[in-house]
């Protein structure tokens, strides 16, 4: 008898456990830890992860597995026991652990097929196979699991000759391109060609080019290379000599790009003392935490590279993090470049489908190098030999759902698991890293100046008070305007950099001050032009822009602040002959646009690049000799610890871009407070003044890194009901904690209502707390089971956003 340990996928505080299953006699040498099962639940069948297989269970009357969802585990023995590790670390539900491991294509609303390998002729599978795929079908999984052939589908997957594929079930989403093919022999095509009239010119040439090419193309294609219109294949298609039909496929998004490759270039001597411990490292196969300090152009790059073929020569893998907006192709290539098909890249862009396939890769082992966002740190590799996370002080490494995961926590913790090193590498890092560097638990390595001896860029900070006072209302300081001017002349190139964070963009009565709010939510709603409409960022709400205001009926009703859009409107009036690309979330939106701008302006179809902090990132063209930050201080104002840290790191970043090469670079910081010391700092980009600096707020405030932090957050549809809630857990976390904790609360949350639910907090600083988790857990295995009322209680160890 076989006994599986099933965690279902219901995820409440009830059901997190695992439960046990029997295994049917013709399902035990299929089923295996890690796989996804159907089991029975309730009155349901539902998914599962199998996490152990034994003998004995204390349960007597056990329900069977339905059925495997998987032909082979898709989470590795390493992965599963992550899963335990992620669950008992940010207090998550296992089952969100175990999914946020898995491609999204691996989630419940996709079809499953079977299909044959690629290259692969159904002659090579056993007679009893070949039916299913004889011409090139794929086979339901359902089909399979009625006709009693998983385990042989499961034998010749296993040799490669099978492979499980997903699709997406919802129809909207499958991406279906029409083809055309010829319907009838070359030598009926011959025939036709001479009977056609000499007027029918189009048409004979794509009969010409059926005749060469005897296949299906896609029609785009199709009419592109030939010049002809769609209603000539139409034309042919109704004389049933062509065929248009529709195909759905996946396609490899780098699929027509070269990689120039690239060899390993000899390192400087700062470089070479950087690497060496790194070597060591993986040489030995010891774990360590390495915190790679140089700023921006200082060869971090090139050392990552170099240790990764260390890596892959010793026959192992490796994971690279870099955050979202830096998946730039120009990122990208820097990795497939060197490595070549070695590489696989994981990111938001790629559909499902896609994503799926760069996975799969990693699980069969075909890549040796996973590039992704925070999620590729879940990659299936199990030899990893190194892990790098680029940019180490990014945010958006953290998770802010559940899971709420760091990725550089997950990191460290696979890496121990591994005995390999991690490299953490910024030029401006998160304090809590550069601290635990200072205290020799990270190993800091430092590069000290640019590859190209470059020096930094000149900043200039520029006090927007005294513009005002001089009679310049406009957006742009008179210094700023003036150097436009003088680049526009030189044809040199500008970035000009908006901090849209905050509440820049919204809707204002000029005459009361009127602010147009979400009506769910405690926050003004943001401003798009695009539908003359307004949006809220919480819950999704849209209305339109009123025309008078509805507390004073003024027509004076208007958005309000600087929003890209109203830059790139002032650039049209002041500088009429600049060419502007604006790269925000509105211009942004479609697949590849990103990168479609970008490579306008890498072309120099443009003067300008106007932008968000989505352009901050990864910049790295010649041409660009001046960046202009508009306004620099909206960040400093949100009401989070980390703000200051924000605002210079986010400064330093973006001055980085200019003078990256041979032309010298400036750049401009306009400002309303020149005297805080983190634009003040940022302008000399002396991070280590900066370091000095925070440290002794954060001391002084009990902030990381010298206590840690969690974060208790109540809501609900009633106010008294969150008021009273959050004050008993505040009481009940004081009762249990020592008196060198700082609790604060109950305390309403930055922001006081999402979605019509009223939100209060509870906020701990600490630094050493034996009983704190238990606390976090009994308070939670308290109120998640009392849901029913509808109080919801969320906990967030080690949060990045306090609102
Ligand atoms: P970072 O990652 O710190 O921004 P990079 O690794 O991208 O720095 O290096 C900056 C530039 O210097 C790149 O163009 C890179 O190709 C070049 N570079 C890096 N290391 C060397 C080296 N040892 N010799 C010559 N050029 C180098
Ligand atoms: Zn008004
Ligand atoms: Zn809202």
């Amino acid at each position: 008898m076989k006994i599986a340990s099933v965690v279902v996928d219901v995820p409440t505080k009830q059901t997190d456990k695992s439960y046990d299953y029997l295994i049917p006699e013709k399902w035990q040498d299929v089923i295996q830890p890690g796989m996804r099962v159907i089991v029975p639940f309730g009155p349901r069948n539902i998914q599962g992860f199998v996490t152990g297989i034994k003998v004995e269970s204390e349960i007597k009357q056990l329900r069977e597995i339905i059925e495997p969802m998987d032909i082979e585990p898709v989470l590795n023995r390493e992965l599963l026991e992550l899963g335990d590790w992620l669950t008992d670390k940010t207090l998550c539900f296992k089952i969100f652990a175990y999914q946020a491991m898995l491609p999204a294509a691996l989630k419940a609303k996709y079809e499953k097929k079977v299909r044959l390998a690629a290259g692969v002729e159904p002659e090579q599978l056993p007679v009893q196979l070949r039916g299913y795929f004889e011409t090139g079908q794929m086979l339901d999984w359902t089909m399979a699991l009625e006709h009693n052939i998983v385990p042989l589908l499961q034998r010749e997957a296993a040799a490669g000759l099978l492979e499980v594929i997903y699709l997406v079930k919802d129809k909207v989403r499958k991406k279906q391109v029409k083809f055309v093919k010829p319907v009838v022999s070359p030598e009926e095509i011959k025939k036709e060609l001479e009977g056609l009239p000499a007027n029918a010119e189009k048409q004979k040439q794509i009969l010409r080019f059926f005749l060469d090419h005897n296949q299906p193309i896609e029609l785009k294609q199709l009419t592109a290379e030939l010049k002809v219109s769609s209603a000539v294949v139409k034309a042919l298609a109704s004389k049933q000599l062509v065929a248009e039909f529709d195909m759905e496929i996946y396609r490899d998004p780098f699929e027509h790009r070269s990689f120039e490759r690239t060899i390993p270039l000899p390192l400087t001597n700062a470089q070479t003392t950087a690497i060496k411990p790194i070597l060591t490292a993986i040489e030995k196969n010891e774990h360590e935490v390495f915190l790679l300090y140089g700023v921006t152009g200082s060869g971090k790059t090139e050392i990552y590279l170099q240790s990764i073929q260390e890596v892959i020569d010793k026959g192992k893998e490796a994971i690279v993090l870099v955050p979202e907006i830096s998946l730039t192709p120009q990122m990208v290539n820097r990795f497939k470049g060197r490595f070549g098909d070695l590489v696989a890249v994981l990111h938001s862009g790629l559909s499902a489908g896609e994503k799926y396939d760069e996975w799969r890769k990693i699980q069969r082992k075909e890549v040796k190098v996973a590039v992704g966002a925070r999620s590729a740190i879940f990659a299936p590799f199990e030899n990893i030999g190194i892990i790098i996370i680029d940019e180490e002080h990014e945010t958006s490494y953290k998770q802010e759902d559940m899971p709420r995961y760091h990725a550089r926590d997950v990191a460290i913790r696979r890496a121990q698991t591994n005995n390999c090193p991690v490299v953490l590498g910024s030029a401006t890092p998160s304090l809590e890293s550069f601290a635990r560097a200072q205290k020799n638990v990270y190993h800091l390595l430092t590069l000290p100046t640019r590859m190209n001896n470059q020096p930094l860029p000149a900043v200039e900070i520029i006090d927007m008070r005294e513009e005002l006072r001089a009679g310049n209302r406009s957006m742009f300081s008179r210094k700023l305007f003036e150097l436009l001017q003088d680049r526009i002349a030189k044809k040199q190139q500008t970035v000009l950099f908006l901090n849209k964070r905050g509440h820049s963009s919204f809707v204002m009565c000029r005459d009361c001050g009127y602010v147009v709010n979400c009506p769910n939510c405690d926050i003004s709603l943001t401003y798009h032009r695009a539908g003359v409409q307004m949006k809220c960022h919480y819950c999704g709400y849209e209305t339109i822009v009123p025309k008078v205001c509805p507390e004073c009926s003024s027509e004076y009703i208007r958005y309000f602040g600087t929003g890209t859009q109203k830059v790139e409107d002032e650039l049209g009036k002041i500088l009429p002959e600049a060419r502007v690309i604006r790269m925000d979330v509105d211009t942004t939106g479609r697949k590849g646009a990103h990168e479609r701008l970008l490579k306008e302006f890498q072309e120099g179809k443009a003067d300008i690049l106007l932008g968000t902090q989505m352009i901050a990132k990864g910049l790295d063209f010649p041409n660009i000799t001046l960046v202009g930050v508009l306004s620099a201080d909206t960040m400093l104002h949100l009401p989070d610890f980390r703000s200051s840290e924000k605002t210079f790191q986010l400064l330093t970043q973006v001055s980085g871009r200019a003078g990256r090469h041979q032309l010298p670079g400036e750049v401009i910081i306009q400002t309303y407070t020149p005297e805080h010391y983190s634009i003040e700092l940022a302008g000399h980009q002396d991070f280590d003044q900066f370091y000095q600096r925070e440290m002794l707020v954060r001391r002084m405030h009990h902030y990381p890194p010298f206590y840690y932090l969690s974060l208790i957050t109540v809501s609900h549809e009633q106010l008294l009901t969150v008021v009273s809630a959050t004050e008993k857990i505040t009481n009940y976390v004081r009762s249990q904690l020592s008196n060198e904790a700082v609790i604060l609360g109950p305390a309403v949350s930055p922001i006081a209502r999402i979605n019509n639910r009223y939100r209060y907090q509870c906020l701990i600083k600490y630094k050493r707390e034996p009983n704190l988790t238990r606390t976090l857990k009994t308070i939670l295995d308290q109120y998640q089971k009392e849901a029913k009322n509808g109080l919801l209680v969320s906990v967030d160890v080690n949060p990045f956003i306090l609102m």
